[in-house]
């Protein structure tokens, strides 16, 4: 089926903006099955054309999946004027229509899912999954059991309704705790609300977890690396 147009195509696969390849096809840089093409609308089949851009192969990628474990001072977004953006660490992206699934803060670290395929952000983010996150976090002043239970119950952290139940495991409990929390839901900020609800204070938040799909432990903070096929799986 003939069904992307080859200027459109290019861009998709990072080969410049729009303009510039336009420019590149009306100066006859681009083949398709061998034969140069000059027109940008020029429809193709990216799973069974041939494309060459100055004689070299142009490879078709229709979704791609990365994970990421995020280093603290990078944002969530595709695009910004200050800060590095998590997609500017997938190095090998061929696709330039990558975002993150979801959101962490500027300063937490940990889990970030990466990739071009709208519905499954939308799976696993949408309210209705209660798709489970799991993250590890630091905590200035000691973690109680009466928090597990208040974390069980539902916290007021100011929204319309309590936090949902979320499981806190305490793994030290001192003038510094170290934990780790489960929530189902993804409000703005959460855990560090959450916290600060029960008077203490987030100093260091990594995420773990998200659905079926761990953190590779390997991957060192600012790394990333493609999903497995099996990972992939497991999350669809
Ligand atoms: N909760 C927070 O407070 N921050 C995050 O980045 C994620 C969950």
């Amino acid at each position: 089926m003939k069904d992307l147009r080859l200027d459109k195509f290019l861009t998709e696969m990072g080969k410049g903006s729009r303009s510039q390849v336009k420019t590149y096809i009306s100066k006859g840089r681009v083949t398709v099955n061998g034969e140069i093409i000059k027109r940008p609308e020029y429809k193709i089949s990216p799973e069974n054309d041939i494309v060459n851009l100055e004689g070299e192969k142009v490879n078709y990628s229709q979704w791609e999946y990365y994970m990421l474990n995020k280093p603290a001072g990078c944002v969530s977004a595709t695009e910004d004027k200050h800060f590095p953006t998590v997609v500017s660490f997938i190095e090998d992206a061929v696709r330039k229509d990558l975002f993150p699934v979801g959101r962490l803060d500027k300063d937490t670290e940990g889990l970030l899912l990466i990739t071009n395929d709208g519905a499954l952000a939308h799976e696993l983010l949408s309210p209705k999954k209660h798709v489970a996150k799991t993250y590890y976090a630091r905590i200035e002043g000691k973690v109680t059991a009466e928090d597990v239970t208040a974390f069980r119950k539902g916290l007021d952290i100011g929204e319309k309704n309590l936090t949902k139940p979320a499981e806190l495991v305490i793994l030290k409990s001192d003038s510094e705790s170290e934990i780790e929390v489960t929530i189902t839901e993804g409000k703005y900020h959460q855990i560090k609300r959450m916290f600060e609800k029960t008077g203490k204070k987030v100093i260091y938040l990594k995420r773990l977890s998200m659905g079926s799909l761990k953190l590779d432990e390997t991957l060192a903070t600012g790394a990333y690396r493609a999903l497995t096929k099996s990972e992939l799986q497991a999350l669809k």
